[in-house]
């Protein structure tokens, strides 16, 4: 070691510390990361899913439980984590969903980083893409875009993951109807979920807020409910397990990101965690809050969904959104 450098040691043991937590004040070494990490999502895993001892079908089939990865770090450690488990119970199966958006450059090499994963636990994998679904291909609806917003007032300001979140939103309640899945889980990590519940807060948007998954305890008839098991885990730490696991990775970034409102979230949520550290954490407690002051007063945050008059799929609106953006991209051909 050269000299002058001193590595900081680990606060549980001897080891050299890969991570310091801000908010518990805490250094870590990769064994009492891992176990850390593990320890909360197990909890909040448990909380998201009740489980019964045998959670098999009445016809023998085991509960399915769709994991929708990326190719990205989160939805790898998701995995990683629920394969480690629940992974060997056998009245449950895990079985991994990616959704092809179309972007050239970006979604085959992580779609390559996901089938790896899946593969490396032994977990059957499906995929499903924009065009299987009926939608362009996202490269095609960011050059569609100045057309539409041309013609109709409401697609004025949308950005490329407005279309994009609407369309993977169905693209993975198909996947999750094709793969008979119960649940639906979902990579959000602590940081995710700051920055959604700042975005629709500042946006007066309280009944998106208490939509936001978690959904076992709401469950909306018809689709599979959505599990969130890492949104207690700082990003941070994500990264550095992924890292030292070796997860297979890919480290690009959506060449339509740019701009979003999200990387504006982003980087408030990141000077407030380091202003204050612990913000993210009360943000997602001040959420659960509302959530249950909004239930006590307004019962079901779901109970106002119909089906949409073109597909059937659940929506609040006459027309889904998912609908609508297909005609303007048709229109627009
Ligand atoms: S960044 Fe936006 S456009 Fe790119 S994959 Fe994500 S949601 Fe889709
Ligand atoms: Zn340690
Ligand atoms: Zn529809």
């Amino acid at each position: 070691m050269a000299a002058g450098i001193s590595i900081t040691k680990c606060s549980r043991c001897p080891k050299p510390a890969i991570l310091h937590q801000e908010y518990s004040g805490q250094h870590l070494c990769s064994h009492h990361l891992f176990r850390s990490i593990r320890k909360r999502v197990s909890k909040e895993l448990r909380s998201q899913l009740l489980l019964p001892k045998n959670a098999l079908h009445e016809d023998g089939s085991p509960f399915r439980i769709l994991a929708c990865i990326s190719g990205g770090k989160d939805s790898a450690v998701l995995l990683d984590m629920l394969v480690d488990i629940i992974g060997k119970r056998r009245d449950v199966e895990i079985i991994a969903g990616c959704v092809d958006e179309g972007i050239d450059g970006y979604r085959a090499p992580s779609l390559e980083c996901a089938r790896k994963l899946a593969e490396s636990l032994s977990i059957k994998f499906v995929t499903l893409s924009y065009s299987e679904m009926g939608y362009d291909d996202m490269d095609e609806v960011v050059g569609k875009m100045p057309i539409i917003s041309g013609k109709h007032d409401e697609a004025k300001g949308l950005m490329p993951c407005s279309y994009c979140g609407v369309f993977r939103r169905q693209s993975l309640n198909a996947l999750a109807e094709k793969t008979k899945a119960d649940v639906m889980a979902l990579g959000h990590n602590l940081d995710d979920m700051a920055q959604s519940i700042l975005m629709n807060l500042q946006k007066g948007e309280i009944e998106r807020s208490v939509r936001l998954a978690p959904h076992t305890s709401t469950p909306i008839e018809g689709l599979a409910p959505r599990i969130v098991p890492l949104r207690w885990i700082p990003e941070q730490e994500i990264h550095a397990y992924a890292y030292a696991k070796g997860l297979p990775i890919h480290h690009g970034d959506c060449p339509h990101a740019n701009g979003a409102m999200r990387q504006q979230s982003r980087s408030i949520v990141a000077s407030l965690e380091a202003q204050s550290p612990g913000a993210r954490h009360g943000l997602l407690h001040a959420l659960d809050q509302i959530r249950e002051l909004h239930r006590e007063a307004r019962g079901d945050p779901h109970s106002e969904v119909n089906n949409c008059e073109i597909c059937g799929e659940i929506t609040s609106r006459k027309v889904c959104q998912s609908c609508t953006m297909k005609e303007w991209l048709a229109e627009s051909a």
